[in-house]
């Protein structure tokens, strides 16, 4: 039996006129993130904890911004990539806990529908996967709604029953 933590960090700049896609739900905002994907910096934090935890590296190594491949791409989708190369090396997702950074607009409302998203993706049950959300009380970029950040946290194990 065997454990593995991981953390990940992720932070996008905000503009005028994008969608913004966040835990893998559409949310109304009059700004979006500017990325080469779909910009979903909640499940960019998360797939990075997800492969730190294996030392596998970062999500711009496996899936680069230079590539036409991952224009535009939805995040969900570099999520469940990153959840078969765990499983393919015989490990399984404990829990992930989530905490996103944004000063507007207000995330509450979308937590469970992004909990729901993320659950599915991975294949688990949503008590496994907490999103929570804060503002930087208008302090740093976050605060002056310049961008949004996400950190996240996993928890991995060779149990194959959880
Ligand atoms: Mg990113």
């Amino acid at each position: 039996m065997d454990f593995r933590v991981g953390n990940g960090y992720d932070v996008h700049q905000l503009a005028e006129g994008l969608p913004l896609v966040l835990g893998g739900v559409k949310i109304p905002h009059t700004k979006g993130c500017v990325a080469h994907s779909d910009g979903d910096v909640l499940i960019h934090a998360l797939c990075d904890a997800l492969l730190g935890a294996l030392s596998l590296g970062d999500i711009g190594q496996h899936f680069p911004d230079t590539s036409d491949d991952y224009k535009g791409i939805d995040s969900k989708i570099l999520l469940a990539r990153v959840v078969e190369m765990i499983r393919d090396r015989g490990w399984s997702v404990v829990n992930v806990d989530v905490t996103l950074l944004a000063q507007k607009p207000k995330i509450a409302p979308f937590v469970p529908r992004m909990r729901q998203a993320l659950a599915d993706v991975m294949g688990l049950s949503v008590d496994r996967v907490s999103v929570k959300a804060t503002t930087t009380e208008r302090l740093g970029f976050v605060g002056r709604e310049e961008g949004v950040a996400a950190y996240a946290t996993c928890l991995l194990t060779t149990i194959d029953r959880i």
